[in-house]
């Protein structure tokens, strides 16, 4: 594809190949990191940022920035995106709102924690025929949830003591020997309180999380495979990951793993396959079902007779591919290499080899003989075993190099008459 410019890349920090969720998670770093109430000496920084991820976080004003540019098709001066959601407001949504109004539970360090789970990367085995058809599969999930009977407390409100080793911070400084003479400075997470910043008894410690805030789930979703998802592709499952208090629950992310298949395999949206059909066939046409599709469908496909199929030919059938993401009315094409199966050996008597000779094009005229002639047989070869002669310590081979094989050696089974 043509890239006629790539600014809002550029803003975001992101390649203009990065998919929807690295775009994301771009523009989740820098706006927090530019936004006017932490940074208020930004400048237009974050208005630049938001317009950039405005334009990029849409599948389809992306497409347009991507082939025209910043101004649009024809130069009219930017496209009208979002429905008008303000930069303030998309900010919020993306945020969950509320997030520089100061840590609300008043619990914990607050600010050294970070505001966004980790996303969580699983697998997810599909077959080209899911991709190909589309499907709803469950999966069934293990992860933490908050604890509802303390709320993410850990225990009664009034028991949450400031841990005094670390004041509260959660994390504390220690001295270490690095060398002869040597210390260093370096902070690590409090061992007493985990890095919670807090404390409790174990008494006052919630009976259904034990202090841990969060309890185990098991949950079963519900999985859309759309046509035309490719395999590597991802599907986030919006704060499924595990919840924790104080933190934006981060995002589950299926990661499509498709099995090989046995007929067909893909390439974008477009299908190859190797067919094989018997010598009668390429020499005298067909009209049968050739391929049964990964819907089930039988491919009926004519072949006049007079046309010849040669062996390794290329055909496609247009319109049998994969359906396109998002279009599935849309597909690519099929291609078809072909491989002959030619009858075995002896398959003929040799006087029906006669009347078929005289219904195929000719031998052609013989050449002109040289004066010299060997008779030599023609052997089974494999190509694996094609360049093996050349380092063989082989008495027959001379020491000095005379060129290789020309010459005449071992395994050249001639007769000169
Ligand atoms: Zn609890
Ligand atoms: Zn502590």
């Amino acid at each position: 594809m043509m890239r006629g410019e790539t600014k809002y890349y550029d803003t975001l920090g992101v390649s203009p190949d990065a998919s929807e969720a690295e775009i994301k998670k771009a523009y989740r770093k820098l706006a927090m990191q530019y936004h006017p109430d932490k940074n208020p000496d930004a400048g237009d920084k974050f208005k630049e940022i938001s317009h950039a991820y405005e334009t990029l976080s849409d599948p389809e004003s992306r497409e347009m920035y991507d082939r025209y540019g910043e101004d649009g098709p024809g130069g009219g001066g930017g496209f009208g995106f979002g429905g008008g959601m303000s930069q303030e407001e998309m900010f919020a949504q993306m945020f969950g709102g509320g997030f520089f109004g100061g840590p609300t539970g008043g619990e914990g360090p607050g600010l050294s924690k970070s505001r966004k789970g980790e996303d969580i990367s699983h697998n997810l085995n599909v077959t080209l025929e899911d991709l190909y058809n589309g499907k709803t599969t469950k999966l069934s999930l293990e992860k933490n949830i908050i604890c509802g009977l303390c709320t993410g407390k850990g225990g009664k409100a009034n028991a949450i003591k400031k841990c005094t080793t670390c004041d509260g911070r959660g994390v504390k400084m220690v001295v270490r020997q690095i060398g002869p003479g040597m210390m260093q400075q370096m902070q690590v997470t409090c061992p007493t309180c985990d890095g919670e910043g807090s404390t409790m008894r174990d008494k006052d410690k919630c009976k259904k999380c034990k202090g841990a805030k969060v309890v185990n789930e098991k949950k079963v979703m519900e999985i859309f495979i759309e046509k035309g998802m490719r395999n590597g592709e991802k599907i986030p499952m919006k704060g499924e990951a595990d919840q924790q208090p104080g933190v934006e629950t981060g995002d589950v992310v299926l990661v499509l793993q498709q099995k090989p298949h046995a007929l067909f395999e893909r390439s974008g949206a477009d299908l190859s396959c190797k067919i094989t059909i018997p010598l009668v066939e390429a020499l005298c046409g067909f009209s049968r079902i050739l391929i049964t599709h990964l819907d089930g469908r039988g491919i009926h496909v004519e072949q006049p007779a007079g046309s010849v199929i040669k062996p390794g030919q290329v055909k496609k059938i247009i319109g049998e591919g994969m359906p396109h993401f998002k279009r599935p009315i849309d597909k690519g094409d099929l291609y078809i290499t072909f491989e002959i199966e030619f009858p075995k050996d002896n398959w003929a008597t040799s006087s029906s080899l006669k009347s078929l000779e005289a219904l195929l094009p000719s031998r052609g005229a013989v050449p002109m003989e040289p004066e010299l002639v060997d008779h030599c047989t023609l052997q089974e070869g494999d190509m694996e075993d094609y360049g093996a002669h050349t380092h063989t310590g082989n008495a027959y081979d001379s020491d000095e190099d005379d060129g290789g094989h020309g010459s005449g050696g071992p395994g050249v089974q001639c007769a000169q008459s």
